[in-house]
């Protein structure tokens, strides 16, 4: 999922209000799953469904408890649940725990991003790309006042000069 703060053609721009001719600035910002530590999708979940996976502790599905009936996706701070069409049943990013982690590859999303935007690791292993990136890179968390320890860390775009 990505969230913006500019213009989409045919849509009035939550800046400006202009549907053509805005010029304001495009950013995109993915929000994906947070993986909160404290996530309120698997607390409200009443069949188990939403859970955190033993092994991995990331925050995934067991598809076939499934009720549908939407409580984790009303209970996610940052929008970040869906109906899968799919599978008609809730969803969430887990990092593809199941597909590419599964075999020892990166999630796809990593693997695409040709900019190098994305990186993926243990943060509890001080060895680790993402243990050495974070100790010398000032980085930030959406909506850490909530309370649900996102577990995602977003590094910011610093201009010089701005
Ligand atoms: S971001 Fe939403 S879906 Fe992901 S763990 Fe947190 S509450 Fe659950
Ligand atoms: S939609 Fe499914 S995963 Fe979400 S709270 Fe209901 S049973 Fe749990």
């Amino acid at each position: 999922m990505e969230q913006q703060s500019g213009a989409v053609e045919g849509q009035p721009c939550p800046h400006c209000g202009k549907t053509t001719g805005c010029g304001c600035e495009r950013k995109f910002v993915r929000v994906s799953c947070q993986q909160c530590k404290n996530a309120p999708c698997v607390t409200v979940c009443p069949t188990g469904a939403a859970m955190r996976d033993p092994k991995t502790g990331i925050v995934t599905m067991d598809a076939g408890k499934c009720a549908g009936c939407k409580y984790c996706i009303g209970a996610c701070p940052y929008n970040a649940r869906f109906i899968n069409t799919d599978t008609d049943v809730a969803d969430n990013c887990d990092f593809c725990l199941n597909s590419k982690l599964a075999k020892g590859e990166l999630p796809a999303c990593v693997q695409q991003c040709k900019y190098d935007a994305l990186v993926f690791g243990d943060a509890n292993d001080p060895n680790s790309f993402v243990s050495k990136l974070l100790a010398v890179k000032d980085s930030v968390r959406v909506k850490p006042h909530f309370g649900t320890e996102p577990s995602l860390r977003y590094i910011p775009v610093v201009k010089l000069g701005v």
